[in-house]
């Protein structure tokens, strides 16, 4: 599976960077298209930035950021490898929930990036990724998180937000089981030796670091 070439991605974030197709242009410091290699085999899909994905414009670098590391790391999954980015590329004001007709605005960059990115496997992160890209009437966390849903292709694992759980002990062992669970249930399915049909050219190794 060869991604598109560098370009379209970086056009796209160009476009995302100077976009207002909704309100949430007039709040941001910056945007924050996402952040990884082009090519990843996993995409990491959050909510929308906060106060410290704003100022940098990259997602996931405040505290929630730090627990996500740490998630990855225990997992075995090198963070520099994963694509990450949110529903919404805007800060929400003081971090509220981002509205539906944000999310509406928004969601085509969401869906250009995975077209572009081709990943293997999305985590989504929280309740409005688990809507956006798993199914919206996936609405209880609770009940979905952790199970693997395939779909066009592409192997969707719900998790809850890590910011959700890093102030929840009970949670926090959740996710970390969860995110452990899904990156071996990667290592499984994408293995060259399982894959159903042989490809022609050397496969893409999944690329996950050995525990
Ligand atoms: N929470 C999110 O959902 N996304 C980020 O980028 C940071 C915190
Ligand atoms: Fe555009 Fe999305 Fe930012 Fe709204 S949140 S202004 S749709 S990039």
């Amino acid at each position: 599976m060869s991604a598109a070439p560098d370009g379209a991605l970086e056009d796209l974030h160009r476009e995302i960077r100077g976009c207002r197709r909704c309100d949430l242009w007039r709040g941001r410091t910056h945007a924050v298209p996402g952040h990884g290699p082009h090519d990843s085999d996993i995409m990491l899909v959050g909510e929308g930035p906060g106060y410290h994905e704003d100022l940098q414009g990259l997602p996931f670098v405040g505290a929630a950021g730090q627990f996500l590391d740490q998630l990855l790391r225990r997992a075995g999954i090198a963070r520099a490898q994963v694509f990450i980015t949110n529903v919404v590329k805007c800060r929400p004001p003081g971090n509220r929930d981002p509205a539906p007709e944000e999310i509406a605005a928004c969601s085509e960059y969401l869906l250009t990036q995975i077209a572009l990115i081709k990943p293997r496997a999305i985590f989504t992160l929280g309740r409005f990724a688990l809507a956006a890209l798993i199914d919206e009437k996936l609405t209880s966390i609770s009940r979905v998180h952790g199970k693997a849903y395939h779909k066009r292709g592409i192997i969707y694992v719900p998790l809850y937000h890590p910011a959700a759980a890093l102030h929840n002990e009970q949670l926090r062992d959740t996710i970390v089981e969860d995110m452990a669970r899904a990156a071996a249930l990667l290592r499984r399915e994408l293995t060259p030796e399982e894959t159903p049909t042989p490809q022609p050219a050397q496969p893409k190794q999944l690329r996950l670091l050995d525990m």
